[in-house]
């Protein structure tokens, strides 16, 4: 049979790229759960995704209501689940003011972090219960979180601090707006979501990967400096970003080349390693690469974890 994964924030940049290289092989049917229903359906039309091998679902990660009952209509469908892609994600790097989710969490953190932690939880019994020969849970992480690379030294860092923020659930009534208790920032609440991202996905492999065989993995796919990811900033920065990727920096990726990686973690027999933060180098070959201490850190993983079940209702 077809492999069935899905793909998180599927009606742009690397999710739609990556489905487009999924629906390609013709052995994937691709479920693109997004927050625009006629968005996505025309943009898989438009980068010619054939119709038998996609189907989109609606999924606001924004809300933890939409989030639950798109786990419903998933298991309604009956299909079964192979592969899990966590991909959407929100920037706001110029905001002077946070706004929030549904239920009441800073924006970038409540749909980067936390609306996947609640998918990604519930969607693990489906996994479990697939018989695929490689099941795999995928969240996309970055560079941008990683204070041991230049990039994740640029101001502001990635800090979760003691999460007290987040214990203070993230909704400035009475706390704060910061995982770390800081005042809000925008660019800042990304990056220490990311660091959320490659934090759960080692935990989830710590937590369950010997049990369930199921491979957990990140990774950071390059630079990919023309996505809508960065409709948020100042006209000036979305002028001059792609070129200082391409020619200062180098590591600029076109979307395209972007979503064959992450279609590679999906599908590629060598990388069923677990635990695993991928990346690839000049000449587009994959390697395990380093975390930063903080994005390695069991015991921050394991408070994010237990704090993120309190506030998706889990726990
Ligand atoms: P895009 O903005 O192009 O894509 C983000 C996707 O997330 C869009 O499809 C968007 O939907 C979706 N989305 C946003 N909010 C929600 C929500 N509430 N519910 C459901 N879906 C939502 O950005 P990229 O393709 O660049 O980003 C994809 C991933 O790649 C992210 O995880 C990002 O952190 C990561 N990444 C990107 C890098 C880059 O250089 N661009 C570098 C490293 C990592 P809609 O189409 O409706 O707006």
């Amino acid at each position: 049979r077809k492999g069935n994964v899905i793909v998180t924030g599927a009606s742009s940049g690397l999710g739609l790229a990556t489905a487009k290289a999924l629906a390609e092989t013709g052995r994937w049917n691709v479920i693109m759960a997004c927050r625009d229903f006629l968005k996505a359906e025309k943009a898989a039309k438009s980068a010619g995704m054939a119709k038998e091998n996609y189907q989109v679902m609606h999924l606001d990660l924004a809300s933890l209501d939409s989030v639950r009952q798109f786990v419903r209509n998933f298991r309604q469908s009956g299909l079964p689940l192979d592969v899990l892609v966590c991909n959407a994600a929100v920037y706001f790097p110029t905001a002077k003011e946070p706004t929030y989710t549904a239920d009441g969490f800073e924006m970038s953190v409540g749909v980067n972090h936390l609306g996947h932690f609640l998918l990604a939880r519930e969607l693990l019994e489906d996994l479990k219960a697939s018989d695929y020969p490689s099941r795999r849970l995928i969240i996309v992480g970055s560079i941008t979180g990683n204070t041991n690379t230049l990039a994740g030294n640029i101001p502001p860092k990635a800090n979760l601090g003691d999460l007290r923020g987040l214990a203070g659930g993230l909704n400035g009534l009475g706390g704060s707006t910061m995982i770390d208790g800081g005042e809000f920032d925008g660019a800042k609440a990304y990056k220490d979501s990311k660091v959320c991202n490659m934090l759960t996905m080692q935990e989830f492999h710590r937590r369950f990967h010997e049990e369930t065989g199921v491979t957990f993995a990140s990774l950071y796919p390059g630079c990919i400096a023309t996505t809508g990811l960065f409709r948020e900033h100042v006209a000036l920065f979305r002028l001059l970003f792609p070129p200082f990727q391409k020619y200062i920096t180098k590591g600029f990726v076109s979307e395209e080349e972007a979503g064959k990686r992450l279609a590679q973690v999906v599908i590629d027999p060598s990388l069923t390693k677990s635990g695993v933060y991928w990346s690839w180098n000049n000449n587009s070959a994959s390697f395990e690469n380093q975390l930063s201490e903080e994005a390695s850190d069991p015991e921050k993983a394991q408070r994010l974890w237990q704090l993120s079940e309190k506030l998706v209702g889990l726990a």
